[in-house]
């Protein structure tokens, strides 16, 4: 399809920039807004998706994500004392589908998708406030009074969306009842390479894994009030997990105060489509979701690629949106609501329910949980699209 003016993409963050360099690589026109007046290296570690790997390798990126963070071969449910819940060997993704899921740190991930955006121009410091939409195209509306036009509209700009606001109209958070905290330790704090555990104990959970040369993600989940906040997020976050087994204090004992960062945990309901004429959502602006999954970025990096192929292959716009939409809205949703029962699941405070709990995932079959694992990465780009 030839679109009558470049797409206009909302926020440099993982969604964007991936859609800005499966655009470029169709030689497809596109313009990036990004409201932050620099691209920080900001951020902790995250876990790409195998599903999202596999989107990558359709724009040949897999190889630059895997090389800058380290593979995970093995998952680990423990409790707070250490004890083994569960035990996933994953190695099976990669031997079956020829990629694992990755452990990297955000930054290096976000640089590997800058480099491949060559020559989608960034604007830095514009932030959008909203959009006017009319038959012959989309004019998007900044804070400093910039408009820019543009034949489509993609919000990319994350869990407070002005895009979607503007679009679909106010929809309140969910608050999930948790708040997070996530860092990065020096050393491997004895983390095994290429596994990833998470610690289950009251009301609270504490999660690691290597991402590469002398450095741990880590994060912690607290049930909590939402909007707390803290002067020293490492000194509240040491206190409330000292009595956990190791590597939990060692890693604590060797992070840095500043690169502690506290998010307190967030979705909305799901909505049935995220298009309307000329304008559409994707990743966290689309729909946001718990991380208890691991999914929210891995799902935006999916959307990207799904989103640019529609565009690249189908007859007009409409029909375009319409194929992403049925490509991307019911499985997305899914995830949502799946990751909010699931963090539910995570979060129980009740000592009864909690031994219940650990009873049922110490019995669960290793082959239960690789077959979810299997569904939740299949990615193929297959569909009845002929190309226009
Ligand atoms: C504790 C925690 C752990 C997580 N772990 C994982 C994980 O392991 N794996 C995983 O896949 N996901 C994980 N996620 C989810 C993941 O971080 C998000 O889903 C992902 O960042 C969403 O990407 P996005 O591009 O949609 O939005 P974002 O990454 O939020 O990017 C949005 C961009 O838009 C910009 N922006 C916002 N408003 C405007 C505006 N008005 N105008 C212009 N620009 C604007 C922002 O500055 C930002 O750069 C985790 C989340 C949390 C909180």
């Amino acid at each position: 399809m030839r679109l009558d003016g470049p797409v206009l993409i909302i926020g440099a963050g993982i969604g964007g920039l991936t859609l800005a360099s499966a655009l470029a690589q169709r030689g497809i026109e596109c313009r990036l807004f990004e409201r932050a007046p620099e691209l920080a290296p900001a951020g902790a570690g995250i876990l790409v998706q195998t599903g999202a790997l596999l989107a990558l390798r359709t724009l040949k990126l897999d190889a630059a994500v895997s090389a800058k963070g380290q593979d995970v071969l093995m998952g680990l449910l423990k409790t707070e004392r250490g004890q083994t819940l569960q035990r996933t060997s994953m190695s099976f993704l990669r031997d079956e589908l020829g990629a694992s899921t990755v452990a990297i740190h955000r930054a290096r991930l976000q640089e590997v998708l800058r480099d491949a955006g060559n020559g989608a121009p960034i604007a830095l410091g514009a932030e959008l406030v909203g959009y006017e939409a009319d038959a012959s195209g989309v004019t998007a509306l900044f804070a400093d009074g910039r408009r820019e036009r543009g034949a489509l509209l993609v919000g990319a700009d994350g869990l407070h969306s002005a895009v979607r606001r503007a679009l679909l109209g106010e929809s309140p958070l969910r608050y999930a009842g948790y708040t997070s905290w996530r860092g990065i330790a020096a050393g491997s704090g004895g983390v095994p390479a290429h596994e990833v555990t998470e610690m289950w104990g009251p009301g609270a959970r504490f999660g690691f894994a290597d991402i590469g040369p002398n450095e741990t993600y880590w994060f912690a989940v607290l049930n909590a009030p939402e909007s707390e906040r803290e002067s020293n997020p490492l000194e509240v976050v040491t206190r409330h997990f000292a009595a956990w087994a190791e590597p939990v204090p060692e890693l604590l004992a060797h992070t840095a105060p500043e690169r502690v960062f506290r998010t307190d945990i967030h979705d909305r309901l799901p909505v049935a489509s995220w298009s309307r004429g000329r304008v559409t959502l994707l990743g966290d602006a689309a729909h946001p979701t718990t991380p208890n999954l691991g999914q929210g970025g891995s799902m935006a990096i999916e959307d990207a690629v799904v989103l640019a192929h529609a565009l690249e292959r189908a007859p007009a716009l409409a029909d375009a949106l319409a194929e992403y939409e049925r490509r991307r809205v019911a499985g997305t949703n899914r995830i949502v609501e799946a990751s909010f029962r699931f963090g539910k699941l995570a979060q129980l405070e009740n000592r009864l329910a909690i031994f219940l709990r650990n009873a049922l995932f110490r019995v669960l079959p290793e082959g239960m949980v690789q077959k979810e694992l299997r569904r939740a990465a299949q990615f193929s780009l297959e569909d009845g699209l002929a190309r226009a």
